[in-house]
């Protein structure tokens, strides 16, 4: 078993879609970046690097190729563990977001990383909290997540 830790913060703009463990949650505001920008997807991938020590989402997905311009994160995850070669065992998350609220829209951002991780819904985890209107995810300029993924090498 191996652990792994990830965390992600993008922009948040008008004009963009907002997306969070691929689902697209209706926001006048979504984040700014060249892929699909989900925040809560990146933080996951990056865990799962992590936990087999493989470098980071920047290095797998580089910005700068045209491949990855508006590419889908759940892509980037289920490729992310193909290379790991690993079973994911569970995942814990944490997004902060000021709003909207993403209480409603929970069950179905499990079941869209459960179906991407192949793994059963029971093993992710994803927790909505805002910042309390302080700095800039506060102020709706910018959303965060964090996740730490747990591997079981085969
Ligand atoms: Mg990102």
């Amino acid at each position: 078993m191996r652990a792994g830790i990830g965390s992600d913060l993008h922009r948040l703009v008008p004009g963009r879609r907002l997306m969070i463990g691929g689902i697209e949650i209706p926001s006048s505001r979504g984040e700014d970046a060249h892929s699909d920008g989900d925040v809560l997807l990146h933080a996951i991938t990056d865990a799962v690097l992590g936990a087999s020590a493989d470098g980071d989402i920047g290095a797998m997905f580089p910005d700068t190729l045209p491949e990855t311009e508006g590419m889908s994160s759940l892509t980037m995850l289920s490729l992310a563990i193909e290379r790991t070669g690993s079973r994911i065992v569970n995942i814990d998350s944490t997004v902060t977001l000021e709003k909207p609220k993403l209480r409603p829209y929970i069950p179905e951002i499990r079941r869209s990383i459960a179906e991407c991780a192949g793994i059963p819904i029971s093993a992710v985890s994803v927790k909505a909290k805002t910042a309390e209107g302080l700095g800039e995810i506060g102020r709706g300029e910018a959303v965060s997540a964090e996740a730490v993924v747990l591997i079981e090498e085969q």
